[in-house]
C-alpha cells in the first residue's frame, strides 16, 4: 500500500486523489486515478488545491501531485472519445 502524500506521516495511504473531467450529464471524458495517497487522519483535513492545465494534445493526462514534499506523478491515456 501507498504512504500518505503528507511529509513525514508514517501511514498508508488508502485514499487516492483523482481528477475528472465531466459533461454535462456527469459521465466523464477522463478521470484518471493519481500517485497521490492520504491516510484516513489526513484525509479530511481540508485542503486547497491549485489546478494548473497545460496543453499537450498527446491524449494523455499527466498528473503531478505534493502536499510540500515528494511530487507523485502519474501517466494515463485518454480512452474516451468526447
Ligand atoms: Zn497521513
Amino acid at each position: 500500500m501507498p504512504r500518505c502524500l503528507i511529509p513525514n506521516c508514517p501511514n498508508n495511504g488508502q485514499n487516492n486523489i483523482t481528477v475528472r473531467l465531466r459533461r454535462e450529464d456527469t459521465s466523464a471524458i477522463w478521470a484518471p486515478n493519481s500517485e497521490g495517497y492520504l491516510c484516513d487522519t489526513h484525509a479530511d483535513e481540508g485542503y486547497t488545491i491549485d489546478v494548473i492545465l497545460t496543453p499537450v494534445a498527446t491524449r494523455t493526462i499527466t498528473t503531478n501531485v505534493s502536499a510540500g514534499g515528494q511530487i507523485a506523478t502519474r501517466t494515463t491515456n485518454i480512452i474516451h472519445h468526447p
